[in-house]
């Protein structure tokens, strides 16, 4: 059941998150819907199966078309997040213990039954989460394993663990949803509770190993909409030349009941979504730097 199908690879060893969040739930043989799981493990098999990336720990999955990258994709939301965003839309992912623990090999198994829909959709699989660089051994499997069955992957990152990505699983990703949440240092702060810095190192790598990005931007009224931080990311990412796009989505408030439910202070509660002339200056603003901009 452990042996190592592929060659050792993923973590760089760069990027250590605490490690009460990356605790993976025992495997206890029945897992998400659709995917067979293969028996319980000794704690040993358990910790060696997540060191390998044999086992990981999942949200949830669906069908999507339209969003998350090209054509009908399945999105398989990894449990784990290393940032604290204030508009985050899924909080119930930020805990890797929350999620159920999955073997590479079923959910493989699974992605390989939706593979002649993704090619009359020209889809795929998009690596969500939370956010997957929080396993990055299990991520560099599920691309590895896409790559042999010649399944277009993508993985949406807020770039924040980027560094523990290995050169191969770069070469291994088709397309990156990469979230630029601020172009300015203080307000990246204050929106994800983290440092800005590692996203636009991952940027750099991906540009330099020509992987083809799509930048998303959440547009908050009083928070992230100055004319003087859209401009801050647009001027970071208009140096990568392997951006084909950029998306500038608008806050909504339909994380507020979430964080509420589970008994979490929500710093939002009198914010209004942007208007419509809102988006489009903010879109402007990244037009104006050639950007092609949605
Ligand atoms: S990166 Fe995404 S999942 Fe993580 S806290 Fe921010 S919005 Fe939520």
């Amino acid at each position: 059941m452990l042996e190592q199908a592929f060659p050792s690879e993923g973590s760089t060893g760069e990027y250590r998150p605490d490690p009460s969040e990356v605790e993976v739930p025992r495997l206890m043989g029945a897992g998400l819907a659709g995917v067979e799981t293969a028996g319980e493990m000794t704690r040993e098999e358990h910790i060696a199966a997540v060191h390998a990336g044999e086992l990981g720990s999942v949200h949830s999955w669906e069908l999507v078309t339209a969003v998350d990258g090209p054509g009908t994709r399945l999105s398989v939301f990894f449990a784990g997040c290393g940032l604290r965003c204030v508009y985050c839309h899924n909080p119930d992912t930020w805990k890797m213990k929350d999620g159920t623990a999955v073997l590479a090999e079923d959910l493989l198994k699974k992605i390989a039954r939706y593979k002649s829909v993704f090619e009359v959709t020209g889809g795929g699989v998009t690596f969500s989460g939370g956010d997957p660089s929080m396993q990055p051994a299990f991520l560099g499997r599920l691309l590895r394993g896409c790559k042999e069955l010649g399944i277009h992957t993508c993985v949406d990152t807020s770039g924040f663990g980027g560094a523990s990505f290995s050169d191969q699983m770069i070469d291994d990703m088709d397309l990156v949803l990469l979230d630029v949440k601020s172009g300015i240092p203080e307000i990246y702060q204050q929106v994800t509770k983290k440092s800005l810095e590692p996203t636009v190192r991952f940027g750099e790598r991906l540009n330099d190993s020509g992987i083809p990005m799509w930048i998303r931007f959440v547009l908050i009224p009083g928070v992230t909409d100055s004319l003087e931080n859209i401009d801050a990311v647009a001027q970071i990412v208009k140096k990568w030349g392997s951006v084909h796009r950029v998306e500038v989505l608008p806050f909504h408030q339909m994380a507020r009941d979430k964080w509420r439910a589970l008994g979490m202070e929500y710093t939002l509660d009198a914010v209004e979504p942007p208007s419509k002339p809102m988006l489009e200056a903010a879109r402007s603003v990244f037009r104006a730097h050639r950007l092609d901009t949605y």
